[in-house]
């Protein structure tokens, strides 16, 4: 006998033949029936909770398998420039002014989220214009892509930032005419000063607990956490699953947003390797950076930008660095990965794991390339022939999509390319990079579909994918990227109920439409975690 039963549904069973069929059971945990209304009718009795779906869909949780929960949970305790109320750089300063005033003298005010090219002054600010926020206050203002920040004149006082300060390796303090600071951070430079203007333990608990409810809201049910502050990140996380604070499983990467190189170090010494833990909570794969931002754009390229003949973008290791962090993460039993954008990063990485695999074959590897961005049909053959697992970000083209045409021109056709992936057998993973792009799964979903920007630029027109393959590449696929497709990732007996009803049938539904579905009731483990306002079922 059945907890809870579905019925009346559209339920996409996301199985091996993309099944559409009209009831679920659920029992404890588990899914422990699904087929027809008459059959899994059956299952119930006069405990039996009994859900009619009305003909709306219901799906496997969705799997973002690749965002920052930690940014995005500590962003929200910050200024958001991604707020509509800030269009320009002195709605910025009024609302930084603002948190100033409740944030204790001394302690970091923070925004997040900023484009220069969004604002309407259409550059950065300068430290001056922050030190009018506070000159009792460090200040910091980071832009969308996570790459790059300003700080005021106390912040850069804190880094130690003077007027002869070196740039760090792989980063840059941009200095005026006569040599000056301007605030204005890249790379390392900025990734050094992120890591001074950390959180506390405790302000991370509260970041990540927030950031798992909105996550839920979502439809989301497990996420591949890229990585935030090293091992505290890990700590945290970790015990707020266990809390019960955040409801979302977590894959956890092995990756610290500065210097990652140190942390798979400690991890390699403390001998625990991916797949340790538990379906709540599991450590994931190795990643390093390899590579910028495709919006910055700072991503490593082998021809150069079509907006500059001389940028080829930056990478933080040569192939020899890489070969060795990644490879000895590799012979320790870690499945691996890197951040990699440009062709030029996707081919290092593809180099190292061709390496690691002649020096110490391994069957079954799923070593990953996060977002896969400029993926050149080469490329795409060689991940084919390694059994490499993208992670590519659809709902990048939403945001980013018209700069991208700028700055590489032909090579938005290759950018993310799902289609491709799919064409050549390859299993890629969806995922949002939140907070770079919004988390939610069907704005990737509207985007992997219909490859348009914002402003209705099209993007990369070959790509496009149909509904059910772009469902997959948010269900099935990131359970697969973890290894864990056995037990989760699709609707079929045995399965963890972990499940999500949508407003409507979503094949129905106009695809130029999909972002506008709502999520009404999300499950984990067989739980109501989520229940939206608007219809109580
Ligand atoms: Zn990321």
């Amino acid at each position: 006998m059945a907890d809870t039963i579905f019925i009346n549904g559209q339920v996409l069973t996301v199985n091996k033949h993309d099944t559409i069929t009209e009831a679920v059971a659920v029992e404890g945990n588990k899914i422990v029936a699904v087929g027809r209304n008459e059959e899994v009718k059956q299952l119930i009795s006069e405990n039996t909770k009994v859900i009619d779906l009305k003909g709306k869909s219901l799906l496997p949780g969705f799997i973002d398998s690749h965002l920052h929960i930690t940014m995005y949970g500590t962003n929200k305790l910050a200024v958001s420039c991604k707020d509509p109320s800030i269009g320009s750089l002195d709605d910025l300063i009024i609302a930084l002014k603002d948190k100033a005033a409740n944030t204790p003298k001394g302690q970091w005010v923070r925004a997040w989220g900023f484009n220069n090219t969004k604002i309407a002054e259409g550059r950065y600010p300068t430290r001056y214009e922050l030190d009018q926020v506070s000159t009792e206050h460090p200040v910091l203002v980071i832009r969308a892509c996570g790459h790059i920040s300003v700080a005021n004149s106390m912040a850069l006082e804190i880094e130690g930032i003077e007027n002869d300060t070196p740039d760090p390796e792989g980063g840059e303090i941009i200095r005026d005419e006569n040599g000056v600071p301007t605030g204005v951070l890249v790379e390392q430079a900025h990734m050094n000063i992120f890591e001074t203007a950390q959180f506390s333990q405790e302000e991370l608990t509260k970041a990540v607990e927030a950031a798992s409810r909105d996550f839920v809201e979502a439809g989301i049910t497990s996420i591949h956490d890229a990585g935030g502050y090293g091992p505290d990140n890990l700590r945290v996380l970790q015990q707020a699953v266990k809390s019960g604070g955040v409801k979302t499983r977590i894959y956890a990467m092995i990756c610290s947003l500065n210097q990652s190189e140190e942390f798979i170090r400690k991890a390699i010494d403390s001998g625990i390797t991916t797949g340790l833990g538990d379906e709540k909570f599991r450590i994931g794969p190795a990643k390093v950076f390899i590579d910028g931002s495709s919006s910055g754009p700072t991503v490593a390229t082998r021809q150069p930008y079509t907006s500059d003949e001389e940028n080829y973008g930056i990478l933080y290791y040569t192939q020899e660095e890489l070969n060795q962090i990644l490879g000895e993460a590799h012979e320790k039993g870690f499945q691996i990965t890197a951040h990699a954008q440009g062709d030029r990063a996707i081919e290092m990485l593809l180099n190292c794991i061709e390496k690691a695999l002649e020096k110490n074959p391994r069957q079954d590897h799923r070593h990953r390339i996060e977002h896969s961005g400029i993926t050149m049909p080469d490329l795409v053959t060689r991940i084919k022939k390694l059994g490499v697992v993208p992670i590519p970000n659809p709902p990048f083209f939403y945001e980013y999509g018209d700069g991208y045409i700028k700055n590489y021109g032909e090579r938005v056709n290759h950018m993310y390319p799902v289609k491709d992936f799919i064409e050549s057998g390859i299993i890629a993973a969806g995922a949002s990079d939140n907070p770079v792009a919004h988390y939610n799964p069907l704005l990737g979903i509207h985007v992997a579909v219909n490859r348009k920007s914002q402003t209705e630029q099209v993007v990369g027109i070959g790509q496009k994918v149909d509904i059910l393959e772009a469902i997959r590449l948010y269900t099935w696929n990131g359970a697969y990227a973890s290894f864990e497709e056995k037990f989760k990732g699709s609707i079929e007996i045995g399965k963890l109920a972990d499940l999500v009803v949508l407003d409507c049938p979503i094949t129905e539904v106009d695809v130029e439409k999909i972002k506008d579905i709502k999520v009404e009731m999300t499950i984990i483990d067989g739980e109501i975690v989520y229940e939206s306002e608007a219809v109580h079922i």
